[in-house]
């Protein structure tokens, strides 16, 4: 299986990306993970990238279509998170996918209130200490998020392949209504 998982930073959709490959035995890809450790490790990736992300603003389509086409190499089934997060992304992806004559089986999008992926983003803050969860980062990222990533969403539900998930409910509830689908698309 083929999935992304779309929503505002907050929503729980790296919780839910880590369920999902485990019990579906799929790649679990996240962007921002994968930028993070760049950063960590010092790489030339690592460097260009640094304070874009400690500052909330998104890295180039560029720079993220390539990593992303060289993550997905040889990859069968993958959940995606944080990856497209722009309409210039979804469209490389897509393109990607066509060509190797692969398609996405389902777009979870994680819907929930601004202010309540805020809220969380605060607790998140003090309880992890990511360098791009300050208070003036989380700002930058929900306002990338709406300006840059809703627009994705839109263009997902055109093409029909959009699945809205309730992100307010608790981490079960929210995995549950995911399986649910995801046995409808099994299914079909
Ligand atoms: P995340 O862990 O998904 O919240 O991502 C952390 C940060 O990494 C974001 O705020 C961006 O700075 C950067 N990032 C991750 N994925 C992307 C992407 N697909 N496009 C641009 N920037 C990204």
């Amino acid at each position: 299986m083929k999935l992304l998982l779309l929503g505002p930073q907050g929503s729980g959709k790296g919780t839910q990306a880590a369920r999902i490959a485990a019990e579906y035995g799929l790649d679990k890809i996240e962007t921002g993970q994968m930028l993070r450790d760049a950063i960590a490790a010092s790489s030339e990736l690592g460097r260009r990238v640094e304070s874009l992300v400690h500052e909330g603003r998104l890295v180039p389509d560029d720079l993220m279509t390539e990593l992303i086409e060289e993550r997905l190499e040889g990859v069968e089934g993958f959940v995606l998170d944080g990856f497209p997060r722009t309409l210039g992304q979804a469209r490389a992806l897509d393109a990607l996918l066509a060509d190797l004559g692969k398609e996405l089986d389902a777009v979870f999008f994680f819907d929930l209130p601004v202010e309540i992926a805020r809220g969380r983003l605060l607790t998140r803050a003090s309880d992890e200490g990511r360098a791009d969860d300050t208070p003036e980062a989380i700002a930058q990222r929900l306002a990338e998020y709406h300006e840059k990533t809703e627009p994705v969403v839109e263009h997902y539900r055109t093409l029909g392949k959009l699945v809205p998930v309730h992100a307010d409910r608790s981490v079960n509830e929210v995995f549950a209504e995911i399986q649910q689908a995801l046995d409808q698309v099994a299914a079909r």
